[in-house]
């Protein structure tokens, strides 16, 4: 067995990236300084979208996604049931309801044919997540989109410098977030960034990320002047300019790591060919996939797979327990087991197995070994 442990994903830290947190810190702005504009002008040509707007997190993200789109009490919002609580509590967080929709039983994306009938006179936004890496079927989720006149909403945490169609993620939906959570594919220790060609929608984002003022500290020093309005009520989601800067130089790896990944994924896929106990998450053709998960589907018996593995210092994990079964949803949106029937029979068998760059041949080999030992030794 391993001698150390293995976990699922890790960020990857350079001399570069040390340097450019450095220089921040000698310089005179450690927040809402230049790296944020520089961070966003990389980013936004990046994804090939007119605007980004970096923001604290993730969540956050998906936050001011949902007020920028003037989310508030009583408006349904789709999101798929497969995903981080995030998604939908960002709904939650401006007084909207999440509504449920399943997913695709072989790639466990949201399942646009199931959209349709979830869409009410309520209906004011959809949400879609590119689960693992794997883009969503844009093309059917826009063309449901534009016949309800509804935004689109990618929530692209899983799947920066990835393709449908050979667009980029980041460039197609309305609003598109992403996360630099040290797991996912850049890592700014916490950090997330909207994407849009909508520059109306980005300066209410830029807003909203500091109180709603309408102007930043660091104008009004320019200005020499200390007037500011309040427009509505917004949070301090302010991404620092020391974050900015290492995602500046985190940012230039993404297709060197992207490649890494897919890579890792061959072997993966060639291995789990041979075995019948665990079957890979289909992809779909068109689809540049970024892997931020591996996901596998156990025959039977996950959770004693899960923990056999674990044993043998295998970083295993499960992604995700579907939303709707969270008691948070069960207590205070009735949600019910049976409602999402794909993603809750899909959940019993799901496991993510380690999936980031730096990982060496033989650490894919040792993952390979151990679930060959450990799903033989308990007959899978
Ligand atoms: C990580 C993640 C989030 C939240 O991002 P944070 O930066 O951790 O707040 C939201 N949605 C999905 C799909 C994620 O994977």
């Amino acid at each position: 067995m391993r001698e150390s442990f293995l976990p699922y994903g890790r960020q990857a830290i350079s001399e570069e990236d040390i340097d450019a947190v450095c220089d921040v810190l000698k310089s005179d702005w450690l927040t809402t300084g230049p790296k944020v504009e520089e961070f966003e002008k990389a980013f936004a040509s990046f994804v090939g979208a007119k605007e980004a707007v970096a923001i604290s997190n993730g969540t956050a993200a998906l936050h001011a996604a949902m007020f920028a789109l003037d989310i508030t009490k009583g408006d349904e919002v789709i999101v798929p049931t497969m995903t981080f609580a995030a998604t939908a509590n960002a709904v939650v967080f401006q007084g909207g309801t999440p509504v449920f929709v399943d997913s695709d039983p072989e790639t466990l994306l949201i399942d646009p044919t199931k959209i349709e009938k979830a869409i009410t006179n309520k209906t004011k936004a959809i949400i879609c997540v590119d689960y693992t890496g794997h883009a969503c079927d844009y093309s059917a989720l826009k063309t449901i989109a534009s016949a309800h006149n509804l935004p689109l909403v990618a929530d692209a945490c899983h799947a920066l410098g990835g393709t449908a169609d050979g667009k980029s993620i980041g460039s197609i939906a309305d609003l598109s977030t992403f996360s630099f959570h040290p797991v996912k594919p850049i890592a700014t220790g916490e950090g997330g960034m909207i994407t849009t060609n909508d520059a109306a929608l980005a300066k209410k984002m830029r807003q909203f990320r500091n109180h709603c003022i309408d102007s930043d500290h660091r104008e009004r020093q320019e200005q020499g002047s200390w007037f500011y309005e309040m427009t509505d009520l917004g949070y301090n989601y302010r991404l620092t300019d020391i974050q900015c800067a290492l995602g500046i130089t985190q940012l230039k790896n993404v297709p060197k790591w992207t490649a890494r990944r897919q890579e890792i994924a061959k072997i993966y896929d060639e291995a789990f060919a041979q075995m019948d106990a665990v079957t890979p998450l289909a992809v779909r053709d068109n689809v540049s996939h970024t892997y931020h998960l591996y996901v596998v589907k156990v025959r039977k018996d996950r959770a004693e797979v899960f923990k056999a593995l674990r044993e043998e210092n295998i970083g295993v994990n499960v992604h995700y327990i579907p939303v709707h079964l969270h008691p948070f949803y069960q207590n205070n949106f009735s949600t019910k087991t049976g409602q999402c029937p794909i993603a809750e029979k899909a959940y019993e068998h799901i496991l993510s197995l380690p999936m980031f760059p730096a990982m060496t041949d033989d650490d894919v080999k040792d993952v390979c070994d151990a679930l060959q030992k450990v799903t033989t030794a308990l007959n899978i």
